[in-house]
Formats: structure tokens, C-alpha cells, sequence
């Protein structure tokens, strides 16, 4: 499945690959630069199991709907599938299992204990109430139920699904396994086991591996302008706190427009998309009249001269049809899988370096470690130990992957998935192949 965005009205159709096909042209690419067994290699290239199941809804009305659900384990070498479950049209077997391989990279570069998972509903969740989401929810845990748990498969929100659903889906979870177990899925609310500084994580994540990225190409952060598609979790978080470390936030979007300003936003006056939706197009409407801030496409957005350029709204937005124009000194990947495959082969030979989605994002699934740690543990640790671990382990990961870029010539990206997969590799060669 493809996930087109509106922010890019004109892109060829096979420019846009599947999460599936984009995730193995991704391993196999970093198995030409990684010294690894290629039998490892060909393991990686499928998952453990997918697993298919009905959800049946009775809806507010009296009738019966029968959705279709999907939980993808890609690899547990290195510990229990983590990975988000979605409630959207287009969740499919196929996207999860691509999803699921990209989460497997992603753990394996922040060195988390655990491997790839993905799955989710079929079902737009707009259609449903939230007494219809709660019943789908907890029916889907129990579907789940033998294939999930703190030590086998730990789900987290994604795409359509929130801390609520997680609570709904533990709370499935415990009642019929007769004790509570917080630690079945992360990205809960603080009340039932929930980590302090989850949501703002991936954000903060993104931040981080641009200031490291401005550090490492010699400039200061209160020099450097930046460009944000997408003023959601990611996007907001990952502004206001390069705001607050002195950059200068140009431009900002929501799924309807952007709005830019040469001197800078004040983009603590800009409500996120969960303070209130689309509102970076009513704060624009606003400042009509106001002369220094412009009204932009998403498209333009893209193509401004920043110096970082945070891509955090949807995938396939930096394509081949516009990355010769992308005008940054920097791509730092906010969104998963913002830049395709052939884009990316341009941005290298234009020598625009880009940070990838599973180094920069990968705050979210960081801190949902840090989640699980607190659910075994049963503690609560404070925001600020979370966001300090949370420093420590993404300073932990950019050197890993800059020891790979400063030692072998890679584009960051290739150095990411160099670093995941040697440490896959590892493990599946000292574990064996059993039987
Ligand atoms: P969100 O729903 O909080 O915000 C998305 C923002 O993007 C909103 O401002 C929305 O108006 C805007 N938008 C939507 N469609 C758009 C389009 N076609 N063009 C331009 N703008 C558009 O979403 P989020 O949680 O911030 O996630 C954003 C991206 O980051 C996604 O790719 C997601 O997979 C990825 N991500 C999210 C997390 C997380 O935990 N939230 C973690 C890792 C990666």
C-alpha cells in the first residue's frame, strides 16, 4: 500500500513503492555494505508469521460488521515485536508486514531489546463511535491474545489509534488473563502504566538528531532556520523544541496549508494538531493582513531554502518528481518514510544529506521502552529521567551510525541499516539456526 499525499499532487506512480518492497530494497541495500551471512540476510527478508483475524462489531444500530484485523511479527532475535497498530482503510497484511521490518531496523539501531511488529484494522475509525472503537478494540485484544504479551508482542499506538485504545486493549488483555499486565502494550495514559514524556518522544527525537546533524555539518542551532510539514505530534514537538534551543522555525503545515515567515514563528502561539486540529490554516486566516507571514502550498513548503527541512506529516512526500528542487542543507526525517526510494537517490548525488525516519523518529519507541521497563518494574519514573535517558540513548544511536558515516563514506541511511542489521546479524549467528 501506498500512502499518495496531497502534498505532492504530480507523482509517478512507480516512484511509489509498498512499505513491503521499499523494506527489502532497504535490507538488501544494507546487506552490500554490511559483512553479514547471507542466509541471515534471505531470514530477514520474511516475517516470523502474519497473522489474520475477524473482528466482529455489533454497531450502535443492532447490526453486525466483521472487520479484518492483522498482526505482523517480522523478527525477534533481539527480544519481543514491538510495533504500533493502526485503525485505517488501507491496513492490509502486506503494509504491515513492510511496517514490521522497518520497526525491526528501528529497535535494532537504538540497540532496544526488542524486534519488528505491526498490525491494525481495516476500518476508517472516523465511521465509528467511541463506544463502537472501545468494542472493536477490546474484541481485537482478545483475538490477539495468544500472539501478544510483555515478553512476546508488545503494541503501541499508531495511525488512527490513541493511549485510550491502549488502555482498552490492556485492560482486555488483563481481565482475561485474570491480572493486570500494563505491560502487554505502550503509549498508555500515565494513569494505567503509561510512560511520562511518550507522546512528545518521537518529536523530541527528531529535534535532537537535527541539532546533532547541524553540529556535525559545523553549525550552531541559533543560526539555522527550519522548515515543518505537519504540525502534529511529531512536527509541533520537534519545532518547539528546536525553537526553544534557538532556531529559527520559518514554516509550518497542516494537511490544508503553510504558512511562512522569513524572521521566524512563534510556534508556541500555534496550536498542534491535538491542541486543535487544522490549526495552522485558522491561525493563518488570523493573520490575514499581517504582511511578514506568507500563505504557502505543502508543496512549496518543501522546496524552500532552509537549512532543515523536517518532513513530519505523511510517506512519500520528497519523490523524484521534486526532489531536485528541494532546496535544504538537511532532510531530517520526521515522518515515516517521507522520502522514496528514487528521491533518495537524488538527494545523495546532490549531496543533501538526509537523517533517517528510523534514527530520528525513533524517540517513540525509545521512550515506549522506557514504558515497558517501568510496567516490569512497577515504577514510574519522572519526565525528566525520561527525557534524559531518552538524550542519552539517541546521542548512543547518532554516534553509532556517524562512526559508520564518517568511517565507510555512507549516506546516513545506509549507515542506520548498516548498524540495525549487523546487530541482527549478530545475534542470529551467535543464537544459530535451530533446527
Ligand atoms: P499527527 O496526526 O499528530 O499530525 C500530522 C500532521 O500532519 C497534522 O498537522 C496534519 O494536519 C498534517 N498532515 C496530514 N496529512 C498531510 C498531508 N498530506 N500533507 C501535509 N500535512 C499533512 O501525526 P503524527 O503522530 O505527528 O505523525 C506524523 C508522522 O510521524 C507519520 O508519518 C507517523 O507515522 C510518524 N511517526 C509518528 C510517531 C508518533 O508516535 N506520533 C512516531 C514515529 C513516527
Amino acid at each position: 500500500m501506498t500512502t499518495p499525499s496531497p502534498a505532492t499532487e504530480s507523482t509517478s506512480e512507480d516512484d511509489l513503492d509498498s512499505a513491503l518492497v521499499t523494506a527489502r530494497r532497504q535490507l538488501e541495500r544494507a546487506a552490500t555494505h554490511a559483512d553479514v551471512d547471507p542466509g541471515v540476510v534471505e531470514r530477514l527478508k520474511h516475517p516470523t508469521r502474519v497473522q489474520q483475524v475477524s473482528v466482529p462489531l455489533e454497531r450502535e444500530d443492532g447490526t453486525v460488521e466483521v472487520f479484518t484485523g492483522y498482526r505482523a511479527q517480522h523478527d525477534d532475535v533481539r527480544g519481543p515485536y514491538k510495533g504500533g497498530l493502526r485503525y485505517h482503510p488501507e491496513v492490509s497484511a502486506e503494509e504491515c508486514t513492510g511496517l514490521s521490518m522497518w520497526m525491526t531496523w528501528k529497535c535494532a539501531v537504538m540497540d532496544l531489546p526488542f524486534g519488528g511488529g505491526k498490525g491494525g484494522i481495516a476500518v476508517d475509525p472516523k465511521s465509528l463511535t467511541g463506544e463502537e472503537t472501545e468494542r472493536l478494540t477490546r474484541r481485537f485484544a482478545e483475538e490477539l491474545r495468544d500472539a501478544v504479551g510483555p515478553t512476546k508482542d508488545v503494541p503501541a499506538p499508531d495511525m488512527g489509534t490513541d493511549a485510550q485504545t491502549m488502555a482498552w486493549f490492556m485492560d482486555a488483555y488483563s481481565m482475561q488473563q485474570g491480572e493486570t499486565i500494563p505491560g502487554v502494550v505502550t503509549g498508555k495514559p500515565p494513569v494505567v502504566g503509561g510512560s511520562y514524556g511518550r507522546e512528545e518522544a518521537p518529536g523530541r527525537s527528531t529535534a535532537i538528531a537535527a541539532r546533532e546533524a547541524i553540529q556535525y555539518y559545523d553549525r550552531e542551532v541559533s543560526e539555522i532556520t527550519v522548515a515543518v510539514q505537519g504540525f502534529g505530534s511529531v512536527g509541533a514537538n520537534a519545532a518547539r523544541l528546536l525553537h526553544e534551543w534557538g532556531a529559527s522555525i520559518v514554516a509550518v503545515s497542516d494537511v490544508n496549508s503553510a504558512l511562512y515567515d522569513v524572521d521566524g514563528l512563534d510556534v508556541e502561539a500555534i496550536p498542534s494538531h491535538h491542541e486543535e486540529p487544522e490549526a495552522v490554516t485558522s491561525f493563518a486566516n488570523d493573520l490575514d493582513g499581517d504582511d511578514s507571514v506568507r500563505r504557502l502550498s505543502n508543496a512549496d513548503l518543501l522546496e524552500l531554502d532552509v537549512d532543515v527541512l523536517i518532513p513530519a506529516a505523511v510517506g512519500n512526500v520528497i519523490t523524484a518528481d521534486n526532489a531536485d528542487a528541494i532546496a535544504a542543507d538537511i532532510v531530517v526525517e520526521g515522518a515515516n518514510g517521507p522520502t522514496t526510494f528514487a528521491a533518495d537517490t537524488i538527494l545523495e548525488e546532490r549531496d543533501v544529506p538526509v537523517i533517517p525516519d528510523i534514527l530520528a523518529n525513533a524517540g517513540g519507541v525509545t521512550v515506549s521502552y522506557f514504558e515497558w521497563l517501568q510496567d516490569i518494574n512497577r515504577r514510574q519514573w519522572s519526565l525528566e529521567r525520561v527525557n534524559e535517558e531518552l538524550e542519552e540513548h539517541m546521542l548512543e544511536a547518532w554516534d553509532d551510525v556517524r562512526a559508520e558515516v564518517d568511517a565507510e563514506g555512507l549516506t546516513w541511511r545506509d549507515a542506520a541499516y548498516v548498524v540495525a542489521l549487523s546487530r541482527i546479524a549478530a545475534a542470529k549467528e551467535t543464537r544459530g539456526l535451530w533446527p
